[in-house]
């Protein structure tokens, strides 16, 4: 993996269906690699890059990583100054009380009453999101709509922070590690072509990588993505999930796949038979576009390779370069194998 690509991908913004920054970036890395290759941008923003190969494929192959991430949207400008807000995809109310945010250039903090005002059961329990505020230090609600509009979307503001040379942490490594892993596969020319799509809005419900497999006419899918590493303070045994450190995550099913078995045996041989560590997620949780690739077309033979990674869908999302590592060298032997 390029660390400088990684880094610069997870600190731009692309909140689902405002991708543009994530997409123009992706266009201008491709377009510096010689690898020769067709490249389009849908009607969804999906970007579509065919991979001409040394020799053409036996089976069409889409490797797919979403570019969007987690945010929120303005919903209301308060007579106070402050702004209400949607959240865009999963975060839990924990994850967004008196974190820092910016909403484009404008930074803010969501807040809300502090300990010293709070009676009873408020001491106890969070407010929820619908009771939390964005305050972007204004006064009232003329000078908040200097600087914001409703309808603004808004992200954390968090950049990535390496806490050792395997370990780092921030914002939106969902998924754009899987963009960045995309950009390796570019980078040099395959044995046989294969197909990339960096896909629009997985996080509110794998919108744009399904009309991707429609103009791809896969065989077989693989999304690329970022799971749930639980394996923190007070889980043990199958609560963990899966785990920081334990390499690619290869899950046999999850909350919107049934993964094909046949694959999923394929995947683990050439794992195994290239010591490379994988693990499955001991829970039936969560989705990704495989889902919506597993379904389209004529029904596309799918798989997943994930990075696990602690506290997703945060300003600190946490993983280690290990794993990537493994989902890369991993990544690159599919795209020879399953184009025979
Ligand atoms: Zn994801």
């Amino acid at each position: 993996m390029n660390r400088e690509e990684f880094v610069t991908l997870c600190e731009l913004d692309g909140l689902p269906g405002y991708e543009n920054a994530v997409r123009d970036y992706i266009l201008q890395q491709l377009n510096k690699y010689p690898t020769p290759k067709e490249i389009t941008v849908d009607n969804m923003g999906n970007v579509l890059v065919h991979l001409i190969g040394k020799e053409p494929a036996n089976k069409v192959v889409q490797f797919d990583a979403h570019m969007d991430e987690v945010g929120f949207i303005v919903t209301h400008i308060c007579d106070d100054g402050t702004l209400r807000f949607a959240t865009l995809g999963g975060i839990s109310d924990q994850a967004l009380f008196g974190h820092r945010v910016r909403i484009g250039k404008q930074c803010g903090i969501i807040g809300g009453k502090a300990v010293h005002q709070c009676k009873g059961q408020e001491k106890e329990k969070l407010p929820a999101a619908s009771e939390m505020c964005i305050d972007i230090g204004c006064c009232d609600a003329d000078s908040a709509c200097a600087l914001v509009k409703v309808g603004d979307v808004g992200t954390f503001d968090a950049g990535i922070t390496w806490f050792n040379e395997n370990i780092f942490c921030g914002k939106a490594v969902d998924d754009r590690i899987g963009c960045a892993l995309l950009l390796d596969l570019a980078k040099e020319q395959p044995a046989r072509d294969i197909w990339l799509s960096f896909s629009v809005q997985e996080e509110l419900g794998l919108r744009g990588a399904g009309v991707a497999t429609e103009q791809i006419k896969p065989d077989f899918a693989v999304a690329i993505d970022a799971t749930t590493a639980a394996d923190t303070a007070g889980n043990s045994g199958d609560d963990k999930v899966c785990c920081v450190g334990g390499g690619a995550v290869v899950p046999f099913a999850d909350g919107a796949t049934l993964y094909d078995s046949a694959l999923r045996q394929k995947v683990n041989a050439l794992a195994a038979a290239n010591d490379i560590s994988v693990q499955v997620k001991t829970k039936i949780a969560g989705a990704n576009n495989a889902g919506a690739m597993q379904r389209r077309h004529t029904g596309v033979y799918t798989t997943c390779v994930s990075l696990p990674c602690r506290y997703i869908h945060s300003p600190c999302c946490l993983g280690s370069v290990q794993d990537v590592e493994c989902m890369r060298k991993l990544l690159s032997l599919l795209a020879e194998e399953l184009t025979r």
